[in-house]
């Protein structure tokens, strides 16, 4: 099937659109705020090769006929234990040098939806996301419960050690020498939010399913949970529209935003690719907040909008074929545009 091309250029912030033939969908993110200068080549390649084996486990089980949560399951797995990745093994620190790690998955045929926050040692919070969805009564679980859950379920956990990558324990170190200094963060993009993995995907029967999973934000205080886990948030799924966000949490929840976007859609039938820029490049940078998003419709129309200089991003398109972008002025050689470059983001400089 050939992909046909739907770009639609917004101003300022770049959205990229694309129309996809009747079949099976997938979109990944992992995580918004990346800076070229931050982002030495072997690390590139590292990500994007990730990217790619997440593009590929999700595809998979699309291709055999498997629903979107499915899906969304498979791919998002491969990126939590990634260490290069902010959830799972990877996760960023609170203020505190502790863990607390929040994960949500959403069924857009069946409207069901399980979550899961402030877990510190569960290695896949998205499987555990998903047995709240399957096995209880419940949409979301906290701390001791959700874990005393995943014990129960068989979920496999890990020590701290398992989680704790070198990089982000120096990130954490960064962020509070600036909190001692009583100086505002130098870069927030680079510091507060980065890595956060999401996936949405259109399986063979034309169903939809989103799911988030991230450590949160580094230093941020213990017990503070963000969008990713709070449905309609940083995650929301129904049956013509399916949203996964990443960036300053605290704006998506008070933008609702996935939610928003998905209403855009289904509700007052606006394009995907308008709804999500609407949300993610005017009303959240509007309200002071920063980030991105995935969005997918029944149609397969995707719409990667962020309004930082880059997200980790890969998307099958309708011959099977992944692709993977990390800044926002990049041409994945396919051809096919990618979203604009977001202001600024010539300066940032390889
Ligand atoms: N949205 C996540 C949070 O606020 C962070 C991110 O997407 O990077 O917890």
């Amino acid at each position: 099937m050939k992909l046909r091309r739907l770009w639609s250029l917004f101003a300022a912030c770049g959205v990229a659109a694309y129309a996809h033939a009747a079949g099976p969908v997938l979109v990944i993110h992992g995580g918004a705020g990346v800076l070229r200068r931050d982002m030495p080549p072997a690390r590139e390649k590292a990500i994007r090769a990730a990217l790619t084996q997440a593009l590929e486990a999700g595809y998979a089980e699309l291709k055999a006929g498997k629903p979107s949560v499915d899906a969304v399951t498979a791919s998002l797995t491969v990126l939590e234990d990634d260490p290069l990745f902010n959830a799972g093994r990877g996760s960023v620190f609170t203020h505190d040098g502790t863990l607390e790690m929040d994960a949500a998955i959403m069924d857009g045929y069946t409207l069901r939806a399980g979550s899961v926050a402030a877990v510190s040692d569960v290695k896949n919070p998205i499987l555990l996301a998903r047995a709240v969805m399957e096995h209880t009564p419940h949409v979301m679980l906290v701390g001791a419960g959700a874990e005393a859950f995943a014990q129960a379920q068989g979920i496999a956990r890990a020590k701290p050690e398992y989680f704790r990558t070198e990089e982000r324990w120096q990130q954490l170190q960064r962020a509070l020498k600036e909190d001692a200094a009583d100086h505002p963060h130098a870069d927030d993009d680079a510091v507060r939010h980065f890595g956060t993995v999401g996936a949405v995907a259109l399986d063979v029967h034309g169903h939809l399913a989103a799911g988030t999973s991230t450590g949160g934000m580094n230093d941020k205080m213990p017990g503070r949970v963000g969008d990713s886990p709070i449905i309609g948030a940083g995650t929301y799924a129904n049956a013509g529209c399916a949203v996964s966000g990443t960036g300053w949490g605290e704006f998506y929840m008070r933008t609702v935003a996935a939610h928003a976007i998905c209403t855009r859609v289904t509700q007052l039938r606006m394009p995907i690719a308008r709804a999500a820029a609407e949300v993610i490049n005017q009303d959240i940078p509007a309200m002071g907040g920063s980030g991105g998003a995935i969005a997918l419709d029944d149609q397969g129309h995707i719409a990667i909008p962020f309004n930082t200089h880059g997200m980790f991003r890969g998307w099958i398109d309708g011959a099977g074929k992944p692709h993977v972008a990390i800044y926002g002025d990049e041409d994945d050689g396919t051809g096919e545009l990618l979203p604009a470059p977001a202001p600024d983001d010539a300066a940032s400089g390889p």
